[in-house]
């Protein structure tokens, strides 16, 4: 006689994005080992079996958001969540509140965005209504900008480079590290974030994270509550190109861990931001004639760096935006002996011209990408500024990756972390040049990321033998395409384990 089953989702509509959909499935061991149509009472329930009816719910493979960062998304759980504040009389009301609840010295609050207010900014005397004996900082959603109050400009000021001091309590860029620096998390505080961040991952859905991490306790962290059988979401760490020789040195190789941590690849910047002006560019920039951005990293160091880390083992996952970075990262891809093997990956790749679409599908290298990033594309958003409509109409063309066949896998990067908002985009995209089907924006976000992560056999499908990673949406995506982002996750289940349940 079969086992019973763990759990069992009934009367449902089980996507698995293939061709077929089911009424139901059954869990055993953290792995799905059947799916049925025309459910019946027979269907491997025993006295042990959890049962959730799914009352016409949807369910599909769990997402996998392929680049994030955890403790930013952290931070909006532990302290002040500024987002969506209507002025700055919400901001300190906000701050108030987490000034009285939290024991620690300094009062902080994350994600502001003043260009939606009356308001012109946050100033040093909103944040002085906080408190006038401890340190207040409130850090704009970019993270490269800031307010704090009079106790950080008394105890900090001769340390903030008067270049990047705006006037009235306001900091910009190295003045902004000064504050990070001085409330850098411990490790007993990155775990809180940590834990505050895979509660909102799994929230919006998400299963598995690959988490890009940088001089940080994140790592150590995550394995801890691996052992503590505490972590509800698969992490997959992309470590900083700063730690290559440490991880040569340890032996610590791509796709080495848990079934719960694993290690990624390592990470490098080779351009900057199209908001910065610092993506490369063959062109100008439409909005500044004399910029055509910089290399954070350059080709040759790139080319180093990346022969280095394909020797030892390492997938390389290169944060390139502009035309000219996504060319140089290529040129360096080509050297490696089988950069399709490593999986090697472009992170962001906005910009791709048609020629390096096609070298990414003859290397095999992987595009990860981020479709909310095309709520800066529309007609009056950033990119029209920045690039003009030809060119924004030209970046994040899904569909030209998809049909040269170069691997697309979907990620956040925490602006926000949520899949739902992701596939929305890409669904609802500025151009038809950017737009893909419901169900290939859904398939980057799940099968995608699980081939960016070696996982394809058993993560981002709902097969027999597959992990059973699951998410239950409260309604169907193809039934609703125009208003995807609003629709509510139900349920999300990793390893066969129910971590979060609306209600
Ligand atoms: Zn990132």
């Amino acid at each position: 006689m079969t086992a019973a089953a763990d759990l069992v989702l009934r009367d449902g509509e089980v996507h698995a994005l293939g061709d077929e959909t089911y009424d139901a499935l059954a869990v055993r061991d953290g792995r799905v080992v059947q799916l049925a149509n025309d459910y019946d009472a027979g269907f491997l329930v025993g006295t042990g079996t959890e049962v959730i009816d799914l009352d016409g719910r949807v369910v599909l493979p769990g997402f996998v958001d392929a680049h994030t960062h955890m403790e930013t998304v952290g931070q909006y759980g532990v302290h002040a969540d500024l987002r969506g504040a209507s002025g700055p009389e919400e901001v300190t009301e906000r701050l108030q509140a987490r000034a009285a609840e939290t024991g620690d010295e300094w009062v902080l609050g994350y994600g502001y965005d003043e260009s939606a207010w009356d308001a012109d900014d946050l100033h040093r005397s909103d944040l002085d209504a906080v408190s006038d004996d401890r340190p207040v900082a409130a850090i704009r959603e970019d993270m490269h900008t800031a307010t704090v109050n009079g106790v950080v400009l008394a105890e900090y000021g001769d340390e903030l480079p008067d270049s990047d001091v705006l006037g009235d309590g306001r900091l910009v860029e190295d003045a902004v590290e000064v504050v990070y620096a001085a409330t850098e998390p411990d490790p007993g505080e990155t775990e809180e974030l940590l834990r505050a961040a895979q509660r909102e991952a799994n929230e919006r859905g998400v299963t598995c994270v690959h988490d890009m991490v940088r001089q940080s306790h994140a790592p150590r962290a995550f394995r801890e509550l691996d052992l503590a059988g505490d972590l509800t979401v698969r992490v997959r760490l992309n470590y900083w190109r700063d730690h290559l020789d440490a991880l040569i040195e340890t032996g610590l190789r791509t796709n080495h861990g848990s079934g719960m941590v694993e290690v990624g690849g390592v990470k490098t910047y080779t351009d900057g931001s199209l908001g910065g002006h610092t993506a490369k560019l063959p062109e100008p920039y439409a909005d500044a004639p004399d910029e055509t951005g910089k290399w954070v990293v350059d080709p040759e160091e790139l080319r180093e760096f990346v022969a280095r880390a394909d020797d030892a083992g390492l997938q390389v996952t290169a944060h390139a935006i502009g035309d000219e970075a996504i060319d140089a990262v290529l040129d360096a891809y080509e050297e490696c002996a089988d950069a399709g093997a490593s999986r090697h990956r472009v992170e962001h790749a906005e910009l791709a011209s048609d020629d390096a679409i096609e070298r990414m599908a003859d290397l095999g290298v992987v595009a990860s990408m981020q479709p909310n990033f095309l709520k800066w594309a529309g007609g009056e958003g950033l990119y029209e500024d920045r690039l003009g409509t030809e060119r924004r109409e030209a970046s994040n063309r899904f569909p030209a990756y998809r049909e040269a066949g170069v691997p697309l896998a979907f990620g956040s990067d925490c602006m926000p972390l949520d899949p739902l908002l992701g596939v929305h985009y890409a669904v609802n995209a500025p151009a038809e040049s950017q737009s893909l089907s419901v169900t290939e924006a859904l398939r980057a976000y799940t099968a995608g990321g699980a081939y960016a992560g070696f996982r394809e056999d058993e993560q981002g499908t709902i097969e027999k033998g597959a992990l059973a990673d699951l998410v239950v949406l409260e309604e169907s995506p193809w039934e609703r395409p125009e208003s995807i982002r609003d629709i509510d996750v139900a349920a999300t289940i990793v390893d066969g384990e129910v971590v979060y349940r609306a209600d």
